[in-house]
């Protein structure tokens, strides 16, 4: 069998090493249009790669209803086994699991050199530009020359940060074949905010819990560490409440609702504050928060007093302006649609054809579940070839 695959990010990566592991009669040929291997790979979990999550729930994905079954046979010791079959081992930080050498670049060359031993074949510095999917074989035409294939596996990633590789382009070709493409939206990105307050904060961080309201509905509620910017707000917290918004198909009058002290109940906040008031009047504030976040909070106080100040810190309420856009982002929203697919994530229009990773419409959370998608495609694809 005559195996192609388009992509060399790690769904594509992974299933070339599984497809040649079962098949060693085989050819497995990985088309890479960059001349590095899974250049994305190289830059997750700010450069870590939190590559599972131990936590592997259907909420947290854009999908649930489809991620349902999948996760019911293909759960986190399931994967862990899998990766421990190939020689990975791992190390967690709380449900956060990461390569035992916590490395994203030894990662990505361990992933490379093990295709490279059991015989994968790579063609780097190719840009697949179509193919021609016929009864018997499966034609890809490249920038340089065409080749022939029994199967064909297209793992071409999303937009999001397309200077590591994945640019969309392959949407385009996807579209001439007559595929439907759900519009790509960037997800997991800071959001820059209608807030004319905000410059001051710039580089202020607090942990807290992030509320997102669409209208009177709210669609978000996480604890997690903000980070303030010039124009907006980021943190791993504000990466998820960005995809939870622009999941909606009409994410408009967004408002974030920000609680400095969630441990805190609003009575036992305000008696703190009362209390320490009593006894340090003018610097008591000092003990809570750093200057530019107690300017802040003062600005939106209606008064000094408890009540007052324990109502901005719990309730500080800032309209969403934007996403930041796809150079910032860490998944696509949207993508192939999941119609287009079997449960195999075979093509149902094209025979032979299979589509895998972060080019179909599916988006976790932050936290090791994009790569996981990454891994759990390739299973499903490398369990029915
Ligand atoms: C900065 C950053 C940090 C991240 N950190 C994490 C993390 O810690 N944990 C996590 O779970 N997720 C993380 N993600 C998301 C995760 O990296 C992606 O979801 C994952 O890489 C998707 O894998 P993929 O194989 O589907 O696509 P990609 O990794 O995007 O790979 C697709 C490949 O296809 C190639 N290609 C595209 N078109 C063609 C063509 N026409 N011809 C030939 N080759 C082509 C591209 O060059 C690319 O190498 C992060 C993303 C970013 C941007």
């Amino acid at each position: 069998m005559k195996i192609g695959i388009i992509g060399s990010g790690p769904s594509g990566l992974y299933l070339s090493i599984f497809l040649k592991i079962k098949h060693p009669e085989s050819e497995v040929v990985v088309f890479e249009k960059e001349s590095k291997l899974s250049k994305k790979l190289y830059a997750t979990g700010n450069g870590h790669c939190n590559l599972l999550n131990k936590n592997l729930t259907k909420d947290k994905y854009n999908h649930p209803d489809f991620m349902a079954s999948i996760l019911e046979k293909y759960g986190y010791p399931f994967l862990e086994g899998v990766l421990k079959s190939l020689g990975i081992e791992l190390t967690a930080n709380g449900d956060y699991v990461y390569p035992l050498s916590e490395s994203a670049p030894s990662y990505a060359l361990y992933l490379k050199k093990l295709a490279e031993k059991v015989g994968v074949t790579f063609v780097t510095e190719t840009r697949v530009l179509d193919y021609k999917a016929e009864e018997k074989e499966i034609e890809v035409k490249t920038d340089k020359k065409s080749f022939i294939f029994d199967k064909l596996i297209i793992a071409t990633g999303g937009k999001s940060d397309p200077k590591l590789g994945s640019d969309g382009s392959f949407y385009e070709i996807l579209k001439k074949h007559g595929y439907s493409i759900v519009e790509p939206i960037p997800g997991l990105t800071p959001l820059t905010l209608d807030d004319k307050d905000i410059k001051p904060l710039a580089g202020v961080r607090h942990k807290a819990n992030v509320k997102a309201f669409l209208g009177k509905e709210k669609i978000f509620d996480e604890n997690g560490e903000v980070l303030y910017k010039n124009d907006g707000i980021s943190g791993i917290v504000i990466f998820n409440a960005e995809s939870a918004i622009y999941r909606h198909k009409n994410p408009k009058d967004i408002e974030l609702v920000v609680d400095l002290f969630p441990e805190w109940s609003f009575e036992e906040l305000m008696n703190r504050l009362a209390h320490d008031e009593a006894l340090n009047s003018k610097f008591y504030l000092d003990s809570y928060l750093v200057e530019p976040l107690q300017k802040h909070i003062l600005s939106r106080s209606k008064g000094n007093d408890a009540l007052c100040i324990a109502t901005s810190m719990k309730n500080l309420r800032y309209s969403v302006k934007d996403h930041y856009g796809f150079d910032y982002s860490q998944v696509t929203i949207g993508g192939l649609s999941l119609n287009e697919v079997d449960e195999n994530l075979s093509s149902i229009k094209e025979k032979g054809v299979y589509l895998i990773g972060e080019l179909l419409d599916v988006d976790g959370d932050c936290g090791g579940y994009n790569l996981t998608w990454s891994l759990l495609s390739a299973i499903i694809v490398f369990k029915s070839l």
